[in-house]
């Protein structure tokens, strides 16, 4: 079944390469976990692309989806292999996916915690699915480390000085170069003998008007900023400070905190939860008062139950995300908690497909291509049915 589509099948198509370049634009890979496994799973860069499924997972209907409506690309969420492998040999069931989508000529790309991290990414449609604003993450990705660099410098060194530091990495702000600060003062010293100054004698305090010149640096280029500042600092021994900048937090992260327009009861968050995100025929849970208030809510596509402690820290007043296991839950909820609402896990990251169709057929319409993006509905949780258990 197909949700969604963007743009026909006329003009230009593009070439897997320029697919995989738009994607790691919008989801650069550099976000991923260290554990995971993003990007292009098979297929030839120089091969064209002028259709294209989006779905959660790469399992057999999603894959027979793909080769059935013709599709040159399967772009998913989740990973096919996650850990290493030595054969795709069609003796398994992932190994005959490869073999499939290799013979009907898809392609198989991946963009998984690098969408999750990103922004907008995986999170952030499931916090517009629910009418969230003023998104931030639950748990935001360190940014690069930083140092400050601080050294003293005569007046007519300070623009060779400050050349020599931002070709080495140094005074970069944003979409800004060579950034410093410059303060004037006087410095002074006294050369013991043995000392060859530039400026002043053996044995004579010495007074100069210098320039205190300040640069930012990733931790990094620090070896070669420091080089570059003995290099050409004019003075036998420069005097400067390097100072560990502590880290702001990053607009990138897992899951994301979000307010709604006007607090409203937990039941009436709930029938949201349910016109908002699409149905699995799985039951869906929650844990707490349907009366209680809610205004602030954390959500987190997928498996969210890692973030129990931080959502806490958060003070939202309720948090939705899939695959709650029962100690963590019952924990969080014994410690008076917010409430908590248990979505099963493909409907809680379904609603990232459509909004990556978009931003994806957008980009590649505007290289002058013309690429049709659908959106599978499948439901791929790997559930048959539900019951209810127990003697009545
Ligand atoms: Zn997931």
């Amino acid at each position: 079944m197909t949700q969604a589509a963007t743009a026909p099948q006329t003009g230009a198509a593009a070439t897997l390469r320029d697919v995989v370049q738009v994607m790691d634009e919008l989801y650069p890979p550099a976000l991923a976990a260290s554990w995971d496994a993003v990007g292009l799973v098979c297929g030839d860069p120089e091969q064209p692309v002028r259709k294209v499924l989006a779905a959660v997972d790469p399992v057999a209907a999603v894959v027979d989806e793909a080769v059935a409506g013709g599709c040159d690309l399967l772009i998913t969420h989740h990973p096919l292999f996650l850990r290493g492998t030595t054969s795709v040999a069609a003796t398994t069931a992932k190994g005959k996916l490869v073999h499939r989508l290799i013979r009907a000529g898809v392609a198989l790309f991946t963009a998984h915690t690098n969408a999750d991290h990103a922004r907008p990414g995986v999170s952030d449609a499931l916090a517009h699915a629910l009418g969230l604003t003023d998104l931030r993450p639950i748990d935001p990705l360190p940014t690069a480390p930083q140092d400050k660099l601080v050294t003293f410098v005569p007046a007519d060194a300070v623009d060779s000085l400050l050349d020599a530091l931002a070709a080495a990495g140094a005074g970069t702000i944003g979409a800004y170069d060579r950034c410093a600060w410059t303060t004037e003062g006087v410095g002074t010293f006294l050369p013991r003998p043995g000392a060859t100054p530039v400026i002043g004698e053996v044995g004579k305090v010495e007074t100069v008007p210098e320039v205190r010149v300040e640069m930012v640096l990733p931790r990094e280029r620090r070896a070669a900023v420091i080089a570059a500042l003995h290099a050409v600092h004019p003075y036998e021994e420069p005097a400067y400070d390097l100072y560990e900048l502590a880290a702001p937090t990053s607009p990138w992260g897992t899951g994301r905190i979000g307010v709604l327009p006007e607090p409203e009861p937990l039941q009436a968050f709930l029938d949201r939860v349910r016109c908002g995100l699409p149905a699995t025929g799985a039951p869906w849970r929650y844990a707490g008062d349907p009366q209680r208030a809610v205004r602030t809510v954390a959500v987190c596509g997928g498996a969210g139950d890692a973030y129990l402690a931080a959502v806490a820290r958060s003070g939202a007043d309720v948090y939705l995300t899939a695959d709650l296991r029962h100690h963590p839950a019952s924990e969080h909820l014994a410690e008076g908690g917010c409430a908590l609402i248990d979505v099963p896990h493909w409907a809680s990251e379904w609603p990232w497909l459509p909004d990556l169709a978009a931003r994806l057929g957008a980009a590649l319409t505007e290289r002058g291509t013309t690429v049709r993006i659908d959106v599978s509905g499948i439901v791929t949780d790997p559930w048959t049915g539900s019951l209810q258990g127990g003697t009545p």
